[in-house]
């Protein structure tokens, strides 16, 4: 028999109804032979009102007590969906992260998983039922309940998946797979059917919200097949693996775009070694990840240096680099919140060169200024102006056909 696993987000479970609708779907599906484990999230914003409710308490809470709270919402997902398909007649039962031994490393609130024990989750798929399990949270050794970072359920549901020997990891998500652009910027968009991990990582660090990067990172290092799916639908969805049966399919697989990011410049910067050690390390200390990073050249004796951050850090990034940077002479900080990143990503970009000339085509027809490039094997990134993101993402669709 095959093993599924099959992840649901927060927006499937929004509702009781939601909870009921998919029941009676995994109530037909359970009529074959798979053995059928759920990953859930949260209901709907559940999540995002636990923080907000800490908000009000405290500006710097434990991170320990913040994992006891955020693991609260998917344990109450996780008996709604037992208690919704005992309603439709399935065995199922349900198990906390800790329950089922998915075992992390301490660090609160950013665990990562360095083990899971299948012998509980086995044992309850040979009794015939469905088990359901709590993404986005683990347990240390020490007993202590951890959360996986933010959109971790996802990272739940690969390593159960890895650890079971799982045929393949199902995703269910608004949309039928993963489209070339957002249809609600561009209506034109189509589902890809097929996208190599490669793929698939660039587009999840370039803005595309279907699966976790951390998720797709793991999966690809173990092999293990993601198919992403419409809830509750019947479409093919997108198949996620080595991508080997590519050779023929477009070489472009879509344009991402993320407004989520914010740059910050460094003006001056003197043109000696250490300098952006220095500049990095200030942001690095206070776990401030910083993305694409850009120095530019000059004859001069200083350099400017430019990084893009989440906007949610910027003004701590620019109050710390200040600080730091203070007894630098001449040196200039420069926060600018108002911009977004829209990236090409496809396996065609490392052979055919061309393909960043025809992109900055587009833009420059558009009269779209860009302030940065990062290019990776796979893809090219740009940040631009914000107000210009959804016209550049459909510029660059309608050249490259996406
Ligand atoms: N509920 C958690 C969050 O909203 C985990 C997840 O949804 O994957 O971040
Ligand atoms: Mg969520």
């Amino acid at each position: 028999v095959n093993i599924i696993v099959q992840k649901y987000g927060g927006s499937s479970l929004s509702t009781p109804d939601k909870f009921l609708a998919l029941a009676r779907e995994i109530a037909k599906r359970s009529e074959r032979d798979d053995r059928l484990v759920l990953v859930v999230s949260a209901m709907g914003d559940t999540t995002n009102n636990l923080v907000a409710l800490v908000r009000e308490l405290s500006s710097n809470p434990p991170a320990r007590e913040m994992d006891m709270l955020l693991a609260s919402g998917e344990q109450v997902s996780i008996a709604l969906m037992a208690i919704a398909l005992h309603k439709c007649g399935i065995d199922a039962i349900s198990f906390t992260g800790s329950q089922v031994g998915i075992k992390t490393s301490p660090a609160h609130t950013r665990a990562r998983v360095t083990g899971v024990d299948t012998s509980k989750v086995g044992a309850e798929l040979d009794k015939g039922r469905v088990v359901i399990v709590a993404g986005f949270q683990g347990v240390t050794e020490s007993n202590d309940v951890t959360t996986l970072g933010r959109g971790g359920s996802d990272i739940s549901a690969v390593a159960l998946a890895v650890a079971l020997g799982a045929q393949r990891l199902e995703k269910f998500t608004d949309r039928d797979g993963v489209f070339t652009a957002d249809p609600r910027i561009h209506p034109g968009a189509h589902r890809v059917p097929h996208l190599s991990y490669e793929e698939m990582l660039e587009m999840s660090h370039s803005g595309a919200k279907i699966l976790h990067p951390r998720s797709v990172f793991f999966a690809m290092k173990y092999g293990l097949p993601i198919l992403v799916r419409k809830s509750l639908g019947h479409g093919a969805g997108t198949l996620i693996d080595k991508g080997e049966r590519r050779m023929e399919e477009p070489l472009l697989s879509g344009v991402t775009h993320d407004a989520s990011v914010a740059k910050v410049s460094v003006y001056k910067v003197p043109d000696k070694p250490g300098m952006a050690y220095k500049i990095l390390k200030v942001l690095t200390d206070q776990e401030i990840p910083v993305d694409m990073i850009v120095q530019s050249t000059t004859e001069s004796a200083v350099n400017d240096i430019s990084f893009t951050i989440s906007k949610s850090d910027l003004n701590r990034a620019v109050e710390l680099l200040q600080a730091a940077s203070g007894d630098v002479e001449g040196i200039e900080v420069r926060a600018s919140p108002n911009v977004a990143l829209v990236s090409l990503v496809g396996l065609g970009i490392r052979t055919n060169a061309g393909i960043i000339t025809r992109m900055f085509q587009a833009l420059s027809e558009k009269q779209i200024n860009i302030q940065m490039i990062a290019t990776t094997d796979v893809r090219i990134s740009c940040i631009i102006d914000e107000a210009s993101v959804e016209e550049a993402v459909r510029t660059i669709a309608q050249t490259f056909d996406l």
